[in-house]
């Protein structure tokens, strides 16, 4: 094994290769194996009781996790040098609550960006409010002007970049150092770039979330979230874990570990279908508008340059005209493009999205109904030629 020194000099993808397996792996095993336990048992009672005034120290009790779950956990935690450790939840959205439980007090105030995935505003105007917990969202493109926005009793910047549904790329750098500047903690949502493409904690954020059902898991049957956290904020994380009572199950960790070793080359494959879809896209007289933050179009593609090593397979398009039924028409006879929701897995996905009702601060005024694209791992030219189709049936049913 090499030291964490001569591991964070390494591509994050070699890193991939062996990451977390420190733990786990005893007697030449390449994946770590499925821990299952709830009750563990001690020699004796002093045992016990040595156990008791260490907890975090090797195996305690189930729910604090086996040696499957602290691969995941250290696994995440390589990815982000520089990290104190990670948390692993039941959700993405899970990791998104506890994490911000774990920060916010009554009385505090929360700065949620605009273009937040929904179930984030949900718990804002939800769950936090109810506990005197107030927020006040921001446009995505804010960069550096968080500063006006940070009041006494700001205690937490949350961050998503791309936003959902349209794709803005956020100047995470320049929050991150207003929110330094007054004690403001700053939370990511980094699930579209993971740390291979992103890594959030080297530009300043102080808690990076993903949901690792989309990409860590990549194959559309784990549901899990993580929280990696800088030196200082994991303490606090784990106690609200604990006493939320959140852990994963062995095989779900197992699952995502086995799905991390090949997110470098998955999202590699990702992005160039995604990018030859999506430029395709642009050429179309029935597309308005296409969100890829790899194109030039979509707002804070500079900052993407700058900050990304990449794209993922996640991007929007704006239709040119036409109604809901029309785009209807279009999603509902594609062939190789599922209709759902969780994205992050091998196969395409497309999905009709009205970013204009989850807004306060910043307006969505589009030219035409959005559809939202995962583009899997199929080949791009075959998924061109479906979307082809769709936007003849869209043509056809707009009149
Ligand atoms: C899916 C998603 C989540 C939530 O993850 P779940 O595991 O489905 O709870 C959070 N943030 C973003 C950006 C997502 O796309």
């Amino acid at each position: 094994m090499q030291d964490d020194d001569d591991r964070n000099s390494l591509n994050p993808k070699t890193r991939l290769v062996t990451a977390g397996r420190g733990k786990a792996s005893g007697r030449g095993i390449v994946n770590p194996p499925v821990w299952r336990a709830s009750t563990i048992l001690f020699e004796d009672v002093a045992d016990l009781r040595a156990a008791t005034r260490k907890p975090d120290d090797g195996l305690y009790y189930g729910r604090r996790g086996t040696p499957t779950a602290w691969s995941l956990a250290d696994a995440l935690t390589e990815l982000e040098p520089g990290a104190e450790g990670t948390l692993l939840y039941p959700s993405g959205v899970a990791a998104i609550s506890a994490v911000l439980l774990s920060l916010l007090d009554p009385g505090d105030e929360l700065l949620m960006v605009d273009s937040a995935y929904e179930p984030s505003r949900a718990l804002c105007n939800g769950l936090l409010r109810r506990f005197g917990i107030t927020t006040r969202f921001y446009d995505p493109m804010i960069g550096a002007g968080i500063t006006e926005l940070i009041g006494d009793k700001t205690r937490v910047i949350f961050l998503e970049s791309p936003g959902s549904l349209t794709f803005e790329v956020q100047d995470v750098p320049a929050i991150c150092t207003a929110a330094k500047a007054r004690g403001v903690t700053t939370v990511l949502d980094n699930t579209w770039a993971t740390p291979l493409l992103f890594p959030a904690l080297a530009a300043g954020v102080d808690i990076s979330i993903l949901a690792c059902t989309k990409y860590i898991v990549g194959h559309s049957d784990v549901m899990m979230g993580s929280a990696t956290a800088a030196p200082g904020f994991y303490a606090p994380l784990r106690r609200t874990a604990m006493q939320l009572g959140q852990c994963v199950s062995p095989d779900d960790a197992y699952l995502a570990l086995r799905g991390l070793r090949t997110l470098g080359v998955r999202l590699r494959q990702h992005e160039e279908g995604g990018l030859a879809v999506a430029r395709w896209l642009a050429g179309q007289p029935q597309v308005a508008d296409v969100r890829h933050p790899a194109l030039p179009g979509c707002p804070g593609h500079a900052v993407w340059q700058r900050d990304f090593s990449g794209a993922s397979g996640l991007f929007s398009f704006v239709l040119n005209g036409g109604n809901d039924a029309a785009r209807t028409a279009l999603i509902d006879g594609l062939k190789l493009f599922g209709i759902g929701f969780s994205w992050g897995g091998f196969e395409s996905l497309a999905l009709p999205v009205d970013p204009a009702g989850l807004r306060t601060a910043t307006r969505w005024d589009a030219a035409g109904p959005v559809v939202r694209l995962h583009i899997g791992i199929e080949d791009p030219a075959d998924l061109i030629a479906d979307l082809a189709d769709g936007l003849k049936r869209f043509d056809a049913a707009r009149g």
